[in-house]
């Protein structure tokens, strides 16, 4: 919460005169976001991941705040940084802004796809998801530094590493991170051109389904075999019924494997599957049923792994209360803030699976995540940092 001394200071620099901020700081807002796209980053690629670490680490501390490095083995290193608050508010709770720098795109892409500037548009790998949201929470930082003198509260800021594989080695620390804020404010792009924030998100699972069934020749011994492959494609069919796309429940059977050759009846094959849920109770029903498959053939084996990595982001209370006070924000510079319910999962969904208030899609405004027209739209950029600010203060 604002103090008084906040709210006096707040008055003085009203909206519209940050709007006015912002946009006189566009340009360098942009060329931030394309330094950070510049340095490449996918999620399986360490030392590239660690190289972004690193410089913004750099970019942190030039504003007073205090870096780690969560270290890791496996996946590039998380980057945690904490800014003080306001010396009037030392009881007040930080907030927590939470990002990835990791990307889906392989080393090399900038080469096909580079950093550039076209119609109002920059372009490149990550621009949108979510290179643009991490520069948005610099200069949101910085300018709330310039008018106050001072953050008016904590600030922890978290940037992950592996989001874009599901987030193994740093959820621990994001839910921490969490427990300890007042709320969570995901820098993820918004939804759509029109720029909504994002409220609720689908839940996601990973599954692999294998069957082991009795391999024969297919020319010598049919009668002996019991094939994998026929089993799997029958419980593929039933996985399909589980399909509920009215009720936000999808099943998609996404790979399949099997076989060594045409004349042998398969001794194994598998499937691949994704999920998606609007609510914890279908996640666990889901789970339940995916659990308690039964083969159709007694001789083969069934065995299902995998399970949900991301709870629903459901549209709480809090998280509806968060929303209002970003429409309060907007409407003061006469902007007409949607929501909107998305089916891809993020951090976001670990803090709000434990009731912590959270708020996402407050990044960029573009198209094409995670696709080669990937962009963000420039213009929105002054109205996104001054959203980002204000909640910062209010969240
Ligand atoms: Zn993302």
């Amino acid at each position: 919460m604002p103090g008084k001394k906040t709210a006096e200071l707040t008055a003085v620099v009203t909206q519209p005169d940050r709007l006015r901020y912002f946009s006189e700081h566009r340009d360098r807002i942009v060329a931030t976001i394309s330094e950070l796209v510049e340095i490449e980053s996918p999620s399986d690629h360490k030392q590239s991941v660690d190289r972004i670490a690193a410089f913004l680490a750099l970019k942190f501390e030039a504003l007073g705040g205090r870096t780690h490095l969560h270290r890791s083995d496996d996946f590039g290193d998380s980057l945690q940084i904490e800014f003080s608050g306001s010396s009037t508010q030392p009881t007040c709770k930080p907030v927590l802004l939470l990002g990835h720098y990791d990307t889906v795109y392989p080393f090399g892409t900038l080469a096909n796809m580079p950093c550039e500037v076209r119609n109002g548009r920059l372009h490149g790998p990550g621009a949108l998801d979510m290179k643009s949201g991490i520069a948005l929470m610099l200069h949101a930082i910085e300018a709330l530094q310039a008018w106050h003198g001072e953050l008016p509260r904590p600030v922890i800021v978290f940037l992950v590493s592996d989001e874009e594989v599901g987030s193994r080695s740093s959820r621990r620390i994001t839910e921490a991170l969490a427990r300890k804020s007042a709320g969570v404010l995901v820098l993820e792009p918004a939804a759509g051109l029109r720029g909504a924030v994002k409220t609720a998100r689908k839940g996601v699972g990973e599954y692999t389904l294998r069957v082991r069934g009795v391999a024969a020749h297919a020319g010598l011994d049919p009668g002996k075999g019991h094939s994998a492959i026929l089993e799997l494609a029958r419980q593929i069919a039933v996985v399909a019924e589980l399909n509920n796309l009215q009720q936000g429940v999808s099943v998609n059977p996404g790979v399949v494997h099997g076989g060594t050759r045409t004349n042998v009846v398969a001794a194994e094959a598998s499937v691949g599957i994704d999920v998606r849920i609007k609510s914890a109770k279908q996640a666990s029903g889901i789970d339940r049923k995916l659990r308690s498959l039964k083969p159709f053939d007694k001789h083969c084996k069934l065995e299902i792994t995998g399970g949900i990595n991301r709870l629903p982001m459901e549209r709480t209370a809090g998280v509806a209360a968060l929303y209002k006070k970003a429409q309060k924000i907007a409407d003061e510079i006469g902007w007409t803030l949607d929501e909107a319910a998305v089916g891809g999962g993020s951090d976001g969904n670990f803090t709000a699976g434990m009731g912590i208030p959270t708020l996402d899609g407050l990044g960029g405004v573009g198209e094409g995540a995670h696709a080669t027209h990937e962009f963000i739209v420039i213009s929105e950029l002054p109205r996104r940092a001054l959203l980002l600010a204000g909640m910062i203060e209010s969240a």
